[in-house]
This record gives C-alpha cells, sequence and structure tokens, in this order.
C-alpha cells in the first residue's frame, strides 16, 4: 500500500467522533501521508481524524468533501495504528474511542510558536508581595516547567499583572512556546550508584533488547528503582525512548529528583498535575524523539513515541491501571501488547505482583528476575498479628492496649508511627439511636460517610455531599444520630486523645485540594513532620518515611470480606506493602495487624512472610473455579433510570446466549449490580466465564450485536474486571 494520497484520492480518516465506521475524504491540495493527523469536515463542524487507509469508494465522488488541512505533527505510525487496533479489538473499543485517546494533547494542530509562555528565571526580585511569592512558588513545585500567562495566574490564584511585573525584572522568564523544545539530553553514561551483587545479577538478566516481559520482584527498599533505572539507561544508549508508567499518586518529585540526578536532566512528565503547556510539548517530543524518556501515569502508553524501547509498569499490580470509566483498559496488559508491537522489553515490577503475572511468570511467559533482600542495613519489618479477641476494647475504641504501648514506644524514642486503615472519612454509617435509621445516598444504594473535617456527608460512590444533619431524616428526633465503625478521621480523634502530646496528622485524600498538594504534604510528613499518621492507601504507595518504625493496622480483616474474588490478593498486596513502609532506613520496623482471626490463610501467609505459598495456594482456588488468569470473564453492566427494562434487557441478554455457548462461555445473571444504583441509575450486573483459550471477544460482539438499546440504557463491557462494583 502507497504510503502517500495525492489532492483528490480517496483516503479513509477515522476520527475521534464516537461513528462506528471511518469516513471517505478527498486528499487535501498537497496531498496527505498514510497516518497523518487531519482535521476534516463533519456535518457543520471541524473535528479531529487520522487518515486510516485508502477510502472505500462506496459514495458519489462528487459528494465527498475535502480534507480541511494536514496537522504539522508527524503522522502516526503504522505499529501505534496496529496497537490502537488491537487494543480496541480487545477491550471491544471502538476504534474512534482509541484514536481519542492517542490524540490527548490540547492544541494538537496549533502552528508553532503561537504563545508565549512563562517559566522561571533567574532575575531578582525588587519588592517581594504574597502574589509574587506565590506565583514564584508555583513555578517552584513544578520544577521547571512552563505555563500560559493564563495557566500560570490561575495556579497561583492572582491577576496576570502579576507574572508580567515577575517577567519585566526577568525573575519569570517569558519565552516561545516550546511545543518545539526537545527535552534536555539524558546522560546514560553517568555512573549510577554502585550496585549489590544481587542488583547487579538482575542488571545483566534485563540487559536485552527487542520484546520480552520480565518480572522484577522484590521488597519494597530492595532496589528495584535502581535496577530499572539501569534498563532505562541501556534502552537510551541503544538510541530508543523508554517510558517508566507509575500509579499516579507515586509520580512524586522525590522519583523525579532521582531520575535527574541519575541522568542529569529531567524526564518528561505525563499526568494529571501536568500543563496544558507542557502536555502539547511532550505529544510533540515524544512523536519526535525530542523526550528520551517519559515518566507518567497509565495514559503515556498512548503516546506516539517514536522508537519505544524500553517500558516499566512500577507497581504493576497496582489497581489504578485499571481505566474504570471510558476505555476499560488495563494498562499492564496493554503495555505487553504495545511492546510485542513495537519490539520493547517490558519491566514488570512489584514487591506483590499480581496473580496473573506471576501466574504468566511461572508458566514461563514472562521472565522472573528477582531481588531478594533489602538495600543496605534496612531489613523486613517483624510482622504480628494482635489477636483481638484477647484484646480489652471498650465498644467505640479501635486502638488496642498493645498497639497503644508501642506507639508510646515510638514517640519516646522520637520515631514515627503510621496506623493503617483502609476507609476515608469520620465513621462508615450514620444511624438513628431513636428509630435505626441510616443516613442512604439519595442517588445511589450506598451509605453516606460522615466527614467532620468537611462537616459533610458524602457519598464515596457519586461524590454528593450534604450538611451533616442535627435530626433524624426520617424520625426527626435532634441529636440521636451516630456514627458506627471507624474511619480516618476518627482513629485521629482516638489517638489525639491517647496521645495528647503527640503530633497526629490525618493523610486522607480528601483533606487536600490537589494531588500536588496532596503529595508535598506526604513529603514534609516523611521527613519528620509527625510522629503518629493514620492514613488510608495512599501511604502504602511508593513513599519513603524513614523515620517511621511502627505500622499498626487498625482493620486487617477488611479486605478479606465482600465478594470480590479478588479480596485475598488485594488483601495480601496491601498489608504487605504497609508493612514495607517499616524501617526502610536503618531501623527495623515493626508491623502490627489487629484482627479477628489471626488463623485465616491469607493473614497467615502475610506473617510468615510466605509469599509463594500464597500465591500456589490462592491460584489453585482460582483454577479450580476458572476463574482469571485460569478462565477468562467480562463484565457485563446494563444500567438505566428505570429498573424495569434494565433488567428485561438483561433477562433477553442471558436467553440468547448461543454466541456465547458456541465458544463454551456461560452467561450468570442478571442480577443487581453490587452498587445497584449509582447516580440514580440502576445497575444490573451479567458476567461472562469462558474456557482458557475461548475466542471470547467475538463472541461478545456477536452476542450483544442484535441489542438496540432504547431510550436512556447504556451497556458497557469489561474485559478482565478487576472490581465488581
Ligand atoms: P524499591 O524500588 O525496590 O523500593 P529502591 O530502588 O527505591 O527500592 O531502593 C531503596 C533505597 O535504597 C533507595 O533510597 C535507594 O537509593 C537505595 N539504594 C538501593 N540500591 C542502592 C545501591 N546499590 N547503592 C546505594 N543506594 C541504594
Ligand atoms: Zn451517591
Amino acid at each position: 500500500m502507497s504510503g502517500f494520497f495525492h489532492e483528490g484520492e480517496l483516503v479513509g480518516v477515522v476520527t475521534t467522533q464516537p461513528l462506528d465506521r471511518m469516513l471517505d475524504y478527498k486528499a487535501p491540495e498537497g496531498g496527505c501521508h498514510l497516518g497523518a493527523f487531519v482535521e476534516v469536515p463533519l456535518g457543520p463542524r471541524k473535528v479531529l481524524g487520522v487518515v486510516w487507509g485508502p477510502g472505500k469508494g462506496d459514495f458519489d465522488y462528487a459528494k465527498v468533501r475535502s480534507v480541511i488541512r494536514v496537522l504539522d505533527v508527524p503522522p502516526m505510525r503504522d505499529e501505534m495504528k496496529d496497537f490502537l487496533t488491537r487494543a480496541g479489538a480487545y477491550t471491544l473499543t471502538p476504534l474512534s474511542a482509541m484514536v481519542r485517546l492517542a490524540t490527548r494533547s490540547p492544541g494538537l494542530g496549533d502552528p508553532p510558536a503561537m504563545r508565549k509562555v512563562f517559566r522561571m528565571g533567574t532575575g531578582e526580585v525588587d519588592r517581594m508581595t504574597p502574589a509574587r511569592e506565590k506565583v514564584l512558588a508555583v513555578l517552584e513545585e513544578f520544577g521547571g516547567l512552563s505555563f500560559t500567562l493564563k495557566e500560570l495566574a490561575e495556579q497561583a490564584g492572582v491577576g496576570p499583572s502579576v507574572v508580567k511585573g515577575l517577567a519585566a525584572q526577568g525573575a519569570v522568564r517569558e519565552e516561545d512556546s516550546p511545543r518545539d523544545l526537545p527535552f534536555a539530553r539524558l546522560d546514560p553514561s553517568r555512573p549510577g550508584k554502585e550496585l549489590t551483587d544481587d542488583q547487579a545479577a538482575a542488571v545483566a538478566a534485563l540487559d536485552r533488547d527487542g520484546y520480552s516481559t520480565t518480572l522484577l520482584k522484590g521488597v519494597t527498599g530492595s532496589g528495584k528503582t535502581e535496577v530499572y533505572l539501569e534498563a532505562v539507561a541501556a534502552c537510551l544508549r541503544r538510541g530508543r525512548q523508554a517510558l517508566v508508567l507509575l500509579p499516579e499518586i507515586a509520580l512524586t518529585s522525590e522519583f523525579l529528583t532521582r531520575v535527574e540526578e541519575r541522568f542529569g536532566a529531567r524526564p518528561a512528565e505525563w499526568h494529571s498535575g501536568v500543563t496544558m503547556t507542557e502536555r502539547r510539548r511532550v505529544w510533540r517530543m515524544v512523536a519526535d524523539g525530542g523526550a528520551e524518556l517519559v515518566v507518567g501515569a497509565r495514559s503515556a502508553l498512548f503516546l506516539p513515541y517514536r522508537d519505544l524501547g524500553l517500558i516499566v509498569v512500577d507497581e504493576e499490580h497496582d489497581s489504578s491501571y485499571k481505566q474504570e470509566d471510558g476505555v476499560l483498559y488495563n494498562a499492564r496488559d496493554m503495555t505487553v501488547l504495545r511492546a510485542s508491537l513495537c519490539g520493547a522489553q517490558v519491566v514488570l515490577a512489584s514487591a506483590t505482583p499480581s496473580l496473573e503475572t506471576w501466574a504468566n511468570a511461572e508458566a514461563g511467559k514472562y521472565a522472573r528476575v528477582e531481588l531478594t533482600s533489602r538495600f543496605g542495613d534496612a531489613v523486613l519489618p517483624e510482622m504480628r498479628a494482635i489477636d483481638m479477641r484477647r484484646e480489652d476494647l471498650p465498644g467505640s475504641r479501635w486502638v488496642s492496649p498493645t498497639l497503644q504501648r508501642e506507639i508510646a514506644k515510638r514517640i519516646e524514642k522520637g520515631e514515627q508511627s503510621l496506623v493503617f486503615l483502609n476507609r476515608r472519612g469520620y465513621a462508615p454509617m450514620t444511624i438513628c439511636r431513636a428509630c435505626g435509621h441510616q443516613i442512604m445516598c439519595d442517588h445511589c444504594d450506598a451509605r453516606m460517610v460522615e466527614h467532620r473535617f468537611l462537616k459533610r456527608l458524602m457519598c464515596h460512590q457519586c461524590g454528593e455531599t450534604k450538611p451533616m444533619p442535627t435530626a433524624c431524616p426520617s424520625c426527626e428526633a435532634e441529636d440521636r444520630l451516630a456514627p458506627i465503625g471507624p474511619g480516618v478521621e476518627r482513629m485521629g480523634e482516638e489517638l489525639a486523645e491517647l496521645f495528647p502530646d503527640a503530633k497526629v496528622v490525618v493523610l486522607s485524600s480528601d483533606l487536600y485540594g490537589t494531588s500536588r498538594e496532596l503529595k508535598a504534604h506526604i513529603e514534609a510528613i516523611a521527613e519528620g513532620g509527625a510522629d503518629i499518621i493514620i492514613g488510608t492507601q495512599l501511604v502504602a504507595k511508593g513513599h519513603n518515611f524513614p523515620h517511621l518504625t511502627l505500622v499498626g493496622v487498625i482493620d486487617a480483616d477488611l479486605g478479606l470480606q465482600g465478594s470480590d474474588l479478588r479480596a485475598a490478593e488485594k488483601t495480601f498486596q496491601l498489608m504487605r506493602q504497609v508493612a514495607g513502609r517499616a524501617g526502610r532506613a536503618e531501623k527495623r520496623g515493626v508491623a502490627l495487624m489487629q484482627t479477628f482471626q489471626p488463623e485465616h490463610p491469607v493473614i497467615t501467609a502475610i506473617l510468615n512472610g510466605d509469599e509463594e505459598a500464597f500465591w500456589r495456594a490462592e491460584a489453585a482456588e482460582r483454577e479450580q473455579a476458572g476463574m482469571p488468569p485460569y478462565g477468562r470473564m467480562a463484565g457485563v453492566i446494563l444500567s438505566g433510570p428505570e429498573v424495569g427494562p434494565v433488567f428485561d434487557l438483561g433477562n433477553a441478554l442471558a436467553r440468547n446466549d448461543g454466541a456465547l455457548k458456541r465458544v463454551g462461555a456461560q452467561v450468570y445473571g442478571p442480577a443487581p449490580a453490587p452498587i445497584a444504583r449509582i447516580r440514580g441509575r440502576h445497575r444490573v450486573r451479567l458476567l461472562v466465564k469462558a474456557p482458557k483459550g475461548a475466542a471470547l471477544q467475538g463472541a461478545l460482539a456477536d452476542w450483544i450485536k442484535p441489542v438496540r438499546l432504547k431510550g436512556d440504557l447504556r451497556l458497557q463491557i469489561d474485559i478482565d474486571p478487576q472490581s465488581f462494583f
């Protein structure tokens, strides 16, 4: 197939609009390349699209409209088109939605150097004012990124004249848009840290080019990051690009500084905290080769790399790699697909791999490299259960006497303790002591959670909040509403009472406006800004707490309840990770888990540190049940404003399951989804289970093909569902 279309030739364009087919256009004056990003007319609008191939020509040529213009960016490469096509086929997502994922760069088509941008300058400020300080603080915080005037003024919460005033003095530098400004070259030949034997062996095992996937397993602090940075160095030396994916919350300035120390320059960043200006630049420079290393959140996988040679997925088990709205994809799995298409190496790093990855390594599909000890003197924390059946604790108290004693010892020594509870807010439930009424969300089948800090009740499903009432909404009794159960805010209260002289801090995402603020706060606390830290799973991810020597888990049983097939796996990972926060520096840490069932196999596996035993047992159980990764699964969520039609559709689908039966798949349901109503929409769930080798996607597509969604009904398919809400 020719790679170029002359003016007037028909081209097939996939637009970013939700259409299920390609549209024919005439190539514009000057022609266009295969893969070109173009602007085309669609009805009265101009929309973005990609030239996917020759046009079909099944339409009156005279009526076919022309491409409006070709954008000034490198055409999409065949490998990327291939990737989007396959990823779309795997997740049953229309190509248009995949193209949308791959074009999420603002102002993609803007002509170069159209705008002025601002970044940190070197000039002295004659007179410091609070407004000026704010601007400089924002620039400082974003570490050298550039902003448009509007972006910077808004971030700082000041008027544009403040920025201009600083620019006039050179304290802020004004320059042409850096859209076409390459990133500073990284120097892979700078010496890294001197590696331990373990680490050196791991680096040697990772030294390969072309497609391969390796599980890099090692406890927190064993030097996984150190090792994969060497793999990045090797990739850069080959002249190829590298991508490091991290869960959003782990994308800290601490991490970026570490990369900078290793390579002498900062990498390109791609995550929700990056300015629009910077996103434009990253997208282009990735396509151009002017960005050698990208450090980003899951969507960085859809950037247009020129020659991607390595993808690292750090904390590969993390559930945030699964996108749960819009296109439902798992970035970890899509990474392996993309790498296999572009001949890149994949490194999946984790202290507690997902069962899928563990099983792939067991089966020999992935290589496995292990770091067995922590770096330096840091040792794994000692782990013990606190048997709550033997602790003397009044009804609405949660910190056992044993845990209290341990915390007191830490405070005496000037060390930090972390009290972990994976529940945001003050109390998970608010109940009326007069009539027993529970306050529920008006739109969801979920309890409202009291957030004392915000002085409101909040629904954790839809985010709806309302003021905390004083009277029961049902029986109108005054002052009889009582919080039931613990949340992190309530733990904060309890600990402050127990340790009135200690500095107690609650770390929860609601307490901070932006993720940057939160990260900055966590860093300050880690440096010693608190004696007792109370946190949700936020703190389990990626942060270093050098002074932390005790972790107390309030409710180790919490994750073991519920219908989630991954409950055991998630509890295991979370507890191990939380425990891994203790004793990272030279001090040995202790992790104590409060539990009512110390004999539970998951709890004992955690305590014994016998990971392989845990995975083998878990794998055997899933294999027995034909569950992933030993069988295939897809979730179907139907939703609508009225419950009747949603169930009718579910029943009709369950009855007409011929297409599924042909591949040996079975349908379960319809049943109300575990959360039967979200934002006023009723939700019904079907589960499809199939044998491992089954051609599930094709069967699912055939199965739902006859469905005509009437009114406001919606159908969403989730291949390899992670959660079952
Ligand atoms: P992980 O990614 O497995 O949690 P890291 O790579 O972050 O582990 O290493 C933990 C800590 O030990 C870091 O502060 C790191 O700089 C340090 N470290 C690891 N390996 C070495 C080494 N070979 N020499 C010096 N410091 C090291
Ligand atoms: Zn709600």
